[in-house]
């Protein structure tokens, strides 16, 4: 199989990217190191795949490139480059998130109109829920997403459904929940919560620490990607994928503290706008249609990070 992943060099991307190489695949990774985080930090996530004669690394910006060579020939699109983050979509950097997240998309769902062939599978984001009314979340709940982040992820939802009904294409969506692991951005709770432990510094925790999160191990993101290049799943599909167990903030942060060996000390601040109470996802979609199942729990998975954490501090 041939796949085109795109944000290969990003924290999801570059997992599956490995994955997909370890298993015998031709990938072509794309990424343009765009500037919401360290461009060294992605470097070093290509690392390993870089040793693999099977990976193709092209460095283009999806919403300028002429995209047409890039997915000719592939059998499985994953697109997971976008602008995250919930907390910097407001105001001036809005932008970007309009850019990489709806015009990127846009131009590469083009590029497989124009090359037809491949099955495209998009990472979507629990955050087109908004304040969700019923938890778990089912997919056919109306999305209402409540931060620029949230609505620029669903717009490119809806383009990929556009794509699907108007030139038969075939896509589906995954809406990923709180994924977490060895090289999740440095922008994201827990990495930051490691880094603070390791310089033994409070962590900084937004809101009181009773918001709940439907945590997802980024081995289980991948296996679901994975499932979903092949899975016989209708075109148009919107998929949950999370993590099985919501839990709140503060029980990760006494998790990680257990995993520290310490009690970690925490200084509170206002909860950001645009970030939700509660996430909970129903994954019996996923589990019926690609037979997903998740099997790491925080506890191992914080396990990993944590590792990863001391591993990383280690380097220059
Ligand atoms: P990441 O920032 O680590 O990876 C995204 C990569 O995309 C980056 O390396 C970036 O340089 C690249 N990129 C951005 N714009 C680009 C462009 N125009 N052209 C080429 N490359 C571009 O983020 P991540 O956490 O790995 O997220 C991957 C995907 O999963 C994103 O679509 C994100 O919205 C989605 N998602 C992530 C989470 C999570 O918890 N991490 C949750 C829900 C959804």
């Amino acid at each position: 199989m041939r796949a085109l992943v795109t944000g290969c060099a990003g924290f999801i991307g570059s997992h599956l990217t490995e994955h997909l190489l370890g298993d015998g695949h031709d990938v072509v990774g794309v990424d343009c190191f765009n500037a919401n985080y360290a461009r060294a930090d992605k470097l070093r996530n290509l690392e390993r795949a870089r040793a693999w004669d099977s990976f193709t690394f092209v460095p283009v910006d999806l919403a300028q490139g002429d995209l047409g060579d890039l997915v000719e020939g592939c059998d499985v699109v994953y697109h997971l480059a976008a602008e995250p983050g919930v907390r910097t979509s407001w105001g001036s950097g809005f932008d970007r998130y309009v850019r990489n997240n709806v015009t990127a998309t846009q131009l590469l769902l083009e590029a497989v109109r124009a090359h037809p062939g491949a099955r495209v599978v998009y990472g979507s984001s629990s955050s087109v829920y908004g304040q969700a009314a019923t938890l778990p979340t089912r997919e056919d709940v109306v999305p209402a997403p409540v931060s620029p982040y949230g609505v620029t992820k669903l717009a490119a939802e809806h383009l990929v459904g556009s794509y699907a009904a108007s030139f038969g294409l075939d896509v589906l969506s995954l809406r990923f929940f709180s994924v977490f692991g060895p090289r999740q951005r440095p922008d994201m709770a827990f990495t930051a919560f490691c880094r603070a432990a390791l310089a033994e510094r409070p962590l900084a925790v937004l809101g009181d620490g009773g918001q709940t999160r439907d945590f997802t191990y980024v081995g289980d993101v991948v296996e679901a990607l994975r499932q979903a290049a092949t899975a016989p799943v209708p075109s148009g599909s919107v998929l949950n994928v999370g993590g099985g167990a919501p839990t709140t903030l503060g029980g990760a942060i006494d998790v990680l503290g257990d995993l520290v060996g310490r009690p970690l000390a925490v200084a509170r601040g206002e909860q950001p706008p645009g970030d939700v109470r509660h996430t909970a996802a129903d994954v019996g979609r996923a589990r019926e249609l690609l037979g997903y199942r998740p099997t790491t729990d925080l506890r191992a998975g914080l396990q990993q990070q944590w590792a990863w954490a001391l591993s990383s501090a280690d380097r220059p």
